[in-house]
């Protein structure tokens, strides 16, 4: 048996971070993940955000920055230009190791092959769990146990805190060679020659090196992302046929929850973070940013909460601060992702006709989900161009 104030199963960006933040207030802990090492398995696209990464810290060596966005539809193809940087590509390895070094130097404990099975819990409080680690099967005691598991929620589900994702989008990308890229034009892809329910993408990390990929979202599409994924880069329609020869170096694949966040992500003793807890913002299922804020919110909070008994109460203040921060977001994207869910090929040359009028900044806060509602009511009112008023008074309307 292993004794810890907090134990973290997942190493994530939020458990990395929620890492950091406990072992930075005292608190002994340790993060156990269940792959060979950190970012071992690469399951995301890693597009972030400047002001972002830079709010959080994160080294700008840790990614490729990107000034223009490029959309391809079945028979248009735009660009919306900006004058600086606003959105960038991460190096994912970097960025999470960079993480684990991060909660390591405030003498966090990273326990890699160690994989979680079961949770331990008395009178309807978790107060640890059991792991296969490379020291043989163990027990882990702890006041709090933080679920950053991801997608697979292994403890709350255990536990019989959360069922499993009914809505959710599977994501498969090459990250590949490529003779020559724009590095500071991301492309997204869309229409059925890329994906049935969802989109497919072409993000530069640097001038030769690129990550296609495409997802679908279940239970809208029941194809295989792998195969359509294939086909993309068999046939080389546009883009790839700009890129060069392309050769495959990492294969990617990931899932990503897509009905919102969970109800409660907090119980005596465990709390919920990241994509366990539903944090991302499904339009383009992106969290990394909410993974690590929230995670180091999450080990502040709980790392605090151990002279309370940690229990339900005492994590109050974690989940007000993430519902305060995004739930609203995460509503509003989901109302444009079951728009872009059913759309055809013919709609989505409609759409990306309204996108086209839009501007940088105004793209970049649709994308983000970070219009206020005074700015979308204003949009909503007097955009100049009625398809585009639509659009933002589908956001609006709550
Ligand atoms: C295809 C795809 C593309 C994406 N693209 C983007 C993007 O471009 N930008 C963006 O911001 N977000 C993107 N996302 C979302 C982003 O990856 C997640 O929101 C983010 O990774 C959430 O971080 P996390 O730490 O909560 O979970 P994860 O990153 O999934 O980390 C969870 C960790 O827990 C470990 N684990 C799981 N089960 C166990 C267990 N039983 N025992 C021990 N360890 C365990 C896993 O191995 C993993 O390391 C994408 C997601 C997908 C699927």
């Amino acid at each position: 048996m292993a004794k810890y104030d907090i134990v973290i199963v997942g190493g994530g960006p939020a458990g990395l971070s929620a890492a950091y933040a406990a072992a930075r207030n005292n608190a002994s802990t340790i993060v156990l993940e269940k792959d060979d090492s950190i970012a071992q398995n690469i399951r995301t696209s890693g597009v972030s955000w400047i002001d972002d990464m830079k709010r959080l810290n994160i080294p700008e060596k840790c990614y490729n920055p990107i000034k223009n966005f490029r959309i391809i539809s079945p028979s248009k193809d735009i660009i919306l230009k900006g004058k600086t940087p606003k959105s960038c590509v991460l190096d994912v390895r970097a960025t999470y190791q960079y993480l684990a070094t991060l909660a390591a130097s405030e003498g966090a404990e990273i326990s890699v092959r160690s994989e979680v099975q079961s949770v331990v819990s008395q009178s309807n409080k978790i107060t640890g769990i059991m792991a296969n680690t490379p020291k043989g099967k163990t027990e882990f005691e702890s006041k709090l146990v933080i679920d950053a598991s991801g997608f697979s929620s292994i403890v709350a589900r255990k536990g019989g805190y959360a069922k499993n994702w009914t809505r959710y989008g599977i994501g498969v990308e090459y990250e590949c060679y490529c003779d020559e890229i724009d590095p500071e034009t991301w492309i997204l892809m869309v229409g059925d020659k890329f994906s049935d329910a969802g989109y497919a993408w072409v993000f530069p990390i640097s001038k030769q090196r690129v990550r296609i990929g495409t997802g679908v979202g279940r239970p809208e599409s029941i194809s295989d992302p792998i195969k359509k994924l294939n086909s993309i880069m068999e046939s080389k329609i546009t883009p790839l046929d700009e890129l060069g020869s392309i050769q495959p170096i990492e294969f990617h694949y990931g899932l990503i929850p897509n009905e919102g966040s969970r109800q409660s992500t907090i119980f005596d003793g465990l709390l919920l973070v990241g994509d366990s807890a539903g944090q991302a913002n499904p339009l383009v299922l992106e969290g990394i940013r909410f993974a690590i804020e929230f995670g180091r919110i999450a080990g502040d909070v709980g790392a605090k909460s151990l002279l309370k008994g940690c229990t339900r109460e005492s994590l109050e203040q974690y989940e007000k601060f993430w519902k305060e921060r995004v739930s609203s977001k995460i509503k509003s994207s989901l109302k444009v992702q079951s728009r872009w869910l059913k759309m055809n090929n013919e709609t989505w040359d409609r759409e990306v006709e309204i996108i086209q009028k839009m501007s940088v900044e105004d793209f970049i806060d649709f994308i983000k989900a970070q219009f206020t509602t005074s700015r979308l009511m204003k949009l909503a009112l007097t955009h100049p161009h009625a398809a585009a008023k639509q659009l933002f008074g589908i956001i609006l309307d709550k």
